[in-house]
């Protein structure tokens, strides 16, 4: 897939690249008084608005339509900011491109439906504008791909990824499940697509935007996505997790920028050092998982011989309980020694079941 690197169309003067502004579009006075703050945030690349939102009971604020769109035109002529909202049907893309907005999004809610995004990729054709797309509500790596896909096949080549966290039921930490190793494997997948983390809707509410935002700059995506209301109390959609403009530049400042790549030699150098040293102990390893096949090669053949079924619930029930004790004495997680153990023995019964074949 040929998709044109983030810097051709979006840029900010200090690190991390910002993409703000309020959920929704209120009234003039909000959307103008927001801008106008935002933009003495030298991070801030983008301003954004809901201007359509997609509310999960009816009867809740459901955007401002055109006349928002308005405000945000006001806005980008007086603050110098470019814009982005979030489209979610054709009428949407038309209205969005007549009043100059510079960059599209498809929001999570929209991702999740081919004939949507299908919609939006049709009505795209010919147009030289670029589209950010959040992950599908559901964690279905995909179903976003595919949505990325349908969107580059329109010929858009100026893409983004847009990470928002996963649905969950029942109430946890977090509005939305990170799920780190999604957009992980979406970057291993598809290595030139920018990747922006949007850890507000993560968080839901304000006190955990710094955590969720810093852990998107320590495994390397490309830039934040902050939601930012002049009175968040008083928003009319996601109040909890909107951050004052004053907030966000102390929010942004803390953050601690991490390079991608080391330029220091010296640094280059140790972590060479350090990475020989995985390399042999995972070599190690291997030698090791191939000494435990043969011998469940072994086991398994005895059991054939015997008439023995390949699953034997007390032992496996014992390799659980024995492991967990054996990695708390290490210091090593559970979760990671349980999934471990679960790998191990998931291909140590497929190994068996072959040899019974
Ligand atoms: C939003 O950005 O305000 C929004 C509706 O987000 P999402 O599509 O991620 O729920
Ligand atoms: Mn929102």
């Amino acid at each position: 897939m040929d998709i044109k690197p983030l810097h051709t169309w979006l840029t900010s003067t200090k690190e991390p690249l910002l993409i703000s502004g309020p959920c929704g579009a209120e009234s003039e006075t909000q959307v103008l008084s927001t801008a106008e703050q935002l933009s003495k945030i030298p991070q801030v690349a983008l301003f954004r608005s809901g201007i359509w939102k997609p509310r999960t009971r009816p009867n809740a604020f459901e955007g401002m339509g055109e006349t928002g769109l308005k405000w945000l035109q006001t806005a980008k002529q007086q603050y110098g900011l470019r814009t982005t909202v979030e489209v979610a049907n054709a009428q949407h893309v038309e209205l969005a491109l007549k009043y100059g907005v510079d960059v599209l999004w498809i929001g999570a809610r929209t991702t999740v439906n081919p004939f949507s995004v299908q919609e939006i990729a049709d009505s795209l054709k010919g147009v030289d504008v670029p589209v950010m797309i959040k992950n599908p509500i559901h964690a279905d790596l995909q179903l976003w791909i595919g949505a990325i896909e349908r969107i580059h096949q329109a010929g858009i080549d100026k893409i983004a990824a847009i990470h928002r966290g996963f649905h969950y039921y029942g109430k946890h930490k977090y509005r939305n499940e990170p799920i780190w190793k999604i957009p992980i494997e979406l970057r291993t997948h598809l290595s030139q697509l920018p990747i922006i983390c949007d850890p507000s809707h993560i968080a839901g509410t304000r006190e955990l935007i710094q955590e969720v935002a810093q852990q998107a700059l320590n495994i390397g995506m490309d830039g934040l996505m902050i939601e930012s209301h002049t009175d968040p109390d008083k928003a009319l959609s996601d109040a909890k997790q909107q951050l004052t403009p004053d907030a966000l530049r102390k929010l942004v400042s803390d953050l601690v920028i991490r390079e991608d790549k080391p330029t220091n030699e010296g640094h280059k150098e140790q972590l060479d050092e350090f990475r020989k040293l995985i390399d042999e102990i995972d070599e190690s390893m291997m030698d090791i998982i191939q000494k435990r096949e043969d011998l469940i090669r072994l086991i398994g053949m005895y059991k054939k011989d015997h008439n023995i079924t390949v699953f034997q619930l007390e032992r496996w029930q014992e390799i659980l309980k024995t492991r967990a004790q054996w990695a708390d004495k290490r210091g090593i997680s559970r979760v990671h020694s349980e999934k471990l153990c679960q790998l191990l023995h998931e291909e140590s019964i497929r190994i068996q079941n072959e040899l019974f074949n």
